[in-house]
């Protein structure tokens, strides 16, 4: 559970840059809440011919961009003020991206590790055929999220084209390459935390070469962050997952870690090095710390002991405002969630562009595109904090933000709606 309501966070942050902008209150009303809420109740028959029920929820944050864009977790503890907040994630996310998408995320409160393939296939297909009056190519595209890869997304596209009779290969993203989907996609959000990083690292830390980073969590997000990172000169020391963790400031192989989660079920086998706790990864001595799990681990409980010098946020949320007080005060830059982890929608709309135009982009074409778009995008909001912004009272959140809500608002205007 969370320590706090991640709605609350999340306003707390848009009435930040609402100020920062000097907008009126009225801006801030439109967009503290949603769009547009669906909750939908998804009862299957298990494998051992119990009837259970689920409760999901698709949320619409705002469309002003372009078709709401988000992806679609399974978690046993979603609310549908999580899945509320993380859409809003999502509108700043993209409008900082420059992309032509609003903002969009759903979820399943279910913990689908104990489903079995049949039992997760069933309700993947319930959820998505619950809520396919209200996605669409054009209307709101899914993605994954935490515990939804490519199948779940070939569930998905299936069984939209079930209901609508047809072919709309663009109503999701992050799909296996066989349903149009591109390989890059697996790999971008990692790629994507790893190129900001770099940049960040170039230009607070002298460079990324011999920097010492821990990663916490191990999924898709944190694996290819760290190999990533490592590939390009950083020396991973410390990696976890939701079971423990393990510290080597010898030097830890990301491979040979995956290798080790993917045989033992946890890193934390890692032979060599100590083991420590999933909280403990956040304190360890390193220039670099990629939180890639879930929401609000960075808080002002342990903010204080935070020792490393840059803090990339591979997770949506990881810091809490409270906390990131205090990281300002210590010189800590934040790479925020909607700049640093935008490289797996944006990678999303690569796949969906080349969707439309029945396929002509390569991975490499892809991975190019996006190490540029991150890039920029990594420069841009470091320019904006160094020359409109405080840099010992204002964060990069602040900036990004900024840049991001000024774009939503500009379109809003525009339309005529506010
Ligand atoms: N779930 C990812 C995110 O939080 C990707 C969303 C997408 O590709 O639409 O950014």
């Amino acid at each position: 559970m969370h320590p706090t309501d991640p709605l609350d966070e999340a306003r707390a942050q848009l009435r930040r840059a609402i100020d920062l902008l000097g907008y009126d209150d009225h801006v801030y009303e439109v967009l503290a809440s949603p769009d547009r809420v669906l909750q939908v109740r998804i009862t299957i028959k298990m494998d051992d011919g119990t009837v259970k029920t689920f409760l999901g929820w698709r949320s619409q944050h705002n469309s002003a961009l372009g078709p709401y864009k988000g992806g679609v977790r399974y978690h046993p503890n979603v609310t549908m003020n999580e899945v509320i907040a993380l859409s809003m994630w999502m509108t700043w996310k993209n409008s900082l991206a420059g992309l032509p998408y609003g903002g969009g995320k759903g979820g399943v409160r279910v913990n689908p590790k104990i489903l079995s393939p049949r039992e997760l296939e069933l309700l993947s297909r319930k959820y998505f055929e619950s809520i396919s009056d209200i996605v669409g190519v054009d209307q709101d595209i899914p993605a994954p999220d935490v515990y939804t890869d490519p199948q779940v997304m070939s569930w998905f596209l299936d069984e939209y084209n079930k209901v609508k009779r047809g072919q709309f290969f663009g109503v999701v993203t992050g799909k296996p390459v066989e349903l149009g989907g591109l390989n890059a996609r697996i790999v971008s959000t990692g790629y994507g935390v790893a190129v900001s990083t770099r940049v960040a690292a170039e230009k607070f830390l002298g460079g990324l070469e011999g920097r010492t980073v821990a990663v916490q969590g191990y999924g898709n997000v944190g694996y290819y962050a760290a190999k990533f990172l490592a590939e390009m000169g950083a020396k991973i020391v410390a990696v976890s997952d939701s079971r423990g963790g393990v510290y080597d400031p010898e030097g830890i192989d990301p491979e040979e870690a995956l290798k080790v989660k993917r045989s033992t079920g946890t890193v934390a086998n890692y032979q060599g090095g100590k083991k420590i706790s999933t909280m403990e990864i956040l304190e360890l001595p390193v220039d670099i710390l990629v939180p890639a799990a879930i929401e609000e681990v960075i808080t002002e409980e342990n903010a204080d002991r935070i020792k490393a010098k840059i803090i990339s946020e591979g997770a949506n949320g990881p810091t809490t405002t409270a906390a990131e007080k205090i990281l300002v005060k210590k010189g800590i830059i934040v790479l925020p969630d909607i700049l640093a982890n935008a490289g797996g929608v944006i990678m999303s709309h690569i796949e969906w562009v080349n969707n439309r135009m029945g396929g002509w982009i390569t991975d490499e074409e892809a991975l190019n595109k996006l190490e540029q778009k991150m890039v920029n995008n990594t420069k841009s909001v470091i320019t904006y904090w160094e020359k409109k912004l405080k840099p010992d009272e204002n964060s990069l959140r602040d900036a990004a933000y900024m840049i991001a809500v000024e774009r939503v608002v500009k379109a809003m205007k525009l339309r005529g709606w506010i």
